[in-house]
């Protein structure tokens, strides 16, 4: 539940120029591992989480992690050299429920080993998630990982191996084979085996975007190489903490771990904010 700053707070913020929700401010409603969208001309510069990044063709796009705490947020874009204001409320999103039975007990109960191996590719991992300001290389909506894409509905699933409770699923999982291709053009910042993920190849597309694919039977990029949209990542496959041959997809923007359906579809289906 939301409580709104107390009448008095609210009137001092109106003084200093800023709005608060209730009052007539641009507003978007995001579920948990969804994006706000607002449409705009000549706007350069969005900021939100007390971060900030580069507007894409005049918009700003605002990011929210499956887990991120349901409130509302300030959001604002610099157009021309004003500053603009506006809030996201943030909603709760149900996680579907997966329980799994994996015969590879190694994968559940973990031996100090793989745990020590885990928390250094984590390591690894995170500063990749880190890296901002770089140029946007994409565009919305982003190009399918494989053809013809099955549905998936496993986006942020709640998750028992062999009856315990495992971290969420932080992607989105199809089940197809053959060839997983770059979803925008990138550069691979990451081209390794990991202990859940597999084989695993991470796309850095510019502007705090990374894609990510697991399990792969083969990878056929190198770190460093760029790729185009499109381009061939490796054979889907089913190394790693998986049941069978499938492509696990990851998408992170701006460190929020998104839905990949929501980059998928066409910007305009994503919530926007309205004034
Ligand atoms: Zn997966």
């Amino acid at each position: 539940m939301r409580i709104w700053s107390l009448t008095v707070v609210g009137l001092g913020l109106w003084m200093l120029g800023v709005s608060s929700p209730g009052m007539a401010a641009p507003t978007v409603e995001v579920a948990q591992g969804g994006v706000g969208y607002w449409p705009g001309e000549g706007c350069t510069r969005c900021y939100l989480y007390g971060r900030s990044w580069d507007a894409i063709e005049g918009s700003c796009f605002f990011p929210v992690d499956m887990d991120r705490r349901p409130d509302s947020y300030e959001i604002a874009r610099s157009c021309g050299g004003s500053l603009e204001k506006g809030w996201m409320v943030v909603t709760e999103k149900a996680c579907v429920q997966e329980d799994i039975e994996f015969p590879d007990t190694r994968y559940v109960e973990l031996s100090a080993e793989d745990l020590a191996r885990h928390h250094q590719e984590q390591a690894g991992i995170k500063p990749i998630y880190r890296r901002r300001d770089t140029e946007t290389h994409f565009t919305l909506p982003l190009a399918k990982p494989a053809e013809p894409l099955p549905a998936s509905d496993n986006f942020g699933a709640c998750r028992t191996f062999n009856g315990k409770p495992k971290n969420r699923h932080t992607g989105a999982d199809y089940a197809i084979s053959g060839t997983a291709r770059a979803v925008a053009p990138g550069t691979v910042v990451i081209a390794d085996e990991h202990f859940f993920a597999g084989k695993s190849v991470y796309l850095d597309h510019g502007n705090g975007l990374i894609s990510m694919v697991f399990h792969l039977a083969e990878i056929s990029v190198e770190i460093g190489q760029e790729v185009d949209t499109g381009a061939a990542l490796g054979q889907i496959g089913s190394t790693g903490r998986s049941t069978g041959v499938h492509l696990h997809l990851g998408t992170r923007w701006h460190r929020e771990r998104i839905d990949p359906a929501v980059l998928l579809a066409s910007p305009s289906e994503l919530p926007q904010v309205t004034e």
